[in-house]
């Protein structure tokens, strides 16, 4: 036998019925974006690999230890895009979109990391983006959250999730920070686990959201960096959580939450599961500002900028557990039956005018061979709310007959009657669409 060929680890196939909660996950979510003015950007998956070194930060997982990067066939360096964030600016400023009027985004797509798969943890995710560009008063991460707010509950995975926000201030007051930071871990070194030591001198921050829970305990006693804070970027926090107040929308304040990528500045926020067998991939969506990105890519530097990526595998995973939306398997809206050896163009041409006057239905013709009775049967495996059967006279005259779903009985009409019968079945069933 041939040895089959598999898919790549950390990379999956999305089957139908898996993807009609994907659909409809997507379908409100992209509702949402609309809702408060956010225009769909599509990226390239491709980047020059410079492009995430420059912006993401050299001592950040990510470039670390998670590209995929390789030569492309004129030597060029180029890179699965691990995220879109640095794309998205990158087209911002290529674009020069700065001088739109249009400053909100949303994207949707793959993203590749070569992290070690597991639960919610893949080599290959989507995620559903917004960025915004050209804003620098709370009044926009403030509309931000709400959009989010309310993408959970049109999910009906609000009471499920939790938001925690957190300012990192500015580069300025984090280095102060990291000093302190440092001197206090290097006198408790000790009780630090392994990876933690590494990043003690690479990127101590990133210490702060360690999943150990003995480092996790250590760091109670450490510096805060909220003290650390000048006191613009104190201020704007202080700001946003009096309005996420006002909004009644529920947080906590993670002193620890300092997010991967080093771009980020002041706001830092992200939506966390509080179901357990997510252990540490319980992060659904992340987000925050990131004020000097495009003056790093080489664009404006009084362009600030703010966004967020939806992880939906992690989202999807959610929603399935919580079974918030109801889908049916399999689901045909019309079947067609005939003897295909008798005048098959003719079926063919009768399956099209239906399809002319249902466009919006799903309609299958069964090119499959046997017996009428055999393809009823198919019929019913389909799912089917109604079938339509074409077949012949002994006089060869045409006989179209429909059966409904759930009923033996069947009806004999001619093709103007079925179409009006359609009709009002369907108008009935789905509200007048024709
Ligand atoms: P984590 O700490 O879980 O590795 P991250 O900080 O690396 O997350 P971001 O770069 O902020 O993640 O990406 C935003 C979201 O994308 C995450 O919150 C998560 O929902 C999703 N995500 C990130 N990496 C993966 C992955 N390898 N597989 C599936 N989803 C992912
Ligand atoms: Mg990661």
């Amino acid at each position: 036998m041939i040895k089959k060929i598999i898919s790549i680890r950390g990379m999956h196939d999305y089957l139908p019925y898996e993807l009609k909660i994907w659909q409809k996950t997507e379908k409100i979510l992209k509702k949402i974006f609309k809702n408060y003015g956010y225009y769909e950007i599509r990226l390239p998956i491709l980047e020059r690999t410079e492009l995430f070194n420059r912006s993401i930060g050299n001592v950040t997982d990510i470039i670390e230890k998670e590209m995929y990067t390789f030569y492309d066939k004129s030597k060029k360096n180029i890179t699965l895009r691990p995220e879109a964030t640095a794309s998205c600016s990158r087209a911002y400023i290529e674009n020069n979109l700065e001088k739109n009027i249009q400053q909100r985004f949303w994207y949707y797509g793959p993203m590749f990391r070569y992290e070690r798969p597991q639960k919610g943890r893949y080599r290959q995710f989507y995620q559903f983006g917004c960025e915004v560009y050209g804003l620098n008063t709370k009044e926009i991460e403030l509309e931000l959250i709400i959009l989010l707010n309310r993408c959970w509950k049109s999910l009906k995975i609000d009471k499920k999730i939790f938001l925690e926000i957190n300012s990192i201030g500015t580069i300025q007051s984090r280095e102060k920070y990291k000093i302190d930071l440092v001197k206090f871990l290097i006198s408790n070194k000790k009780k630090l686990d392994k990876e933690s030591k590494i990043k003690l001198y690479k990127n101590p921050l990133r210490i702060l959201d360690t999943k150990n829970k003995l480092t996790q305990k250590l760091l109670i006693n450490s510096p805060n960096l909220l003290d650390y804070l000048d006191n613009n970027s104190k201020n704007y926090f202080k700001k946003l959580c009096k309005s996420l107040n006002k909004f009644k929308i529920p947080y906590k304040i993670n002193n620890n939450l300092v997010r991967g990528l080093d771009y980020y500045n002041d706001i830092v926020f992200e939506w966390k599961s509080n179901n357990k067998k997510f252990s540490s991939q319980n992060t659904i969506c992340a987000g925050g500002r990131y004020d000097n990105l495009i003056k790093t890519l080489g664009g404006n530097s009084s362009v600030p900028a703010l966004g967020f990526a939806i992880g939906m595998e992690r989202l999807i995973y959610i929603i399935n557990n919580e079974k918030s939306f109801f889908i049916k398997n399999l689901e045909t809206d019309i079947y067609i039956i005939s003897n295909l050896n008798k005048k098959s163009i003719y079926h063919i041409k009768f399956a099209e005018n239906i399809r002319n006057i249902f466009n919006n239905l799903r309609i299958v013709q069964d090119f499959n061979v046997g017996s009428i009775k055999k393809k009823i049967t198919r019929s019913k495996k389909f799912n089917s709310k109604v079938t339509i059967i074409i077949s012949y006279s002994q006089k060869n005259k045409k006989i179209f007959q429909i059966k409904y779903f759930n009923s033996s009985i069947i009806k004999v009409l001619d093709f103007d009657k079925i179409v009006k019968e359609l009709q009002n079945y369907f108008n009935k069933l789905y509200g007048k669409f024709i």
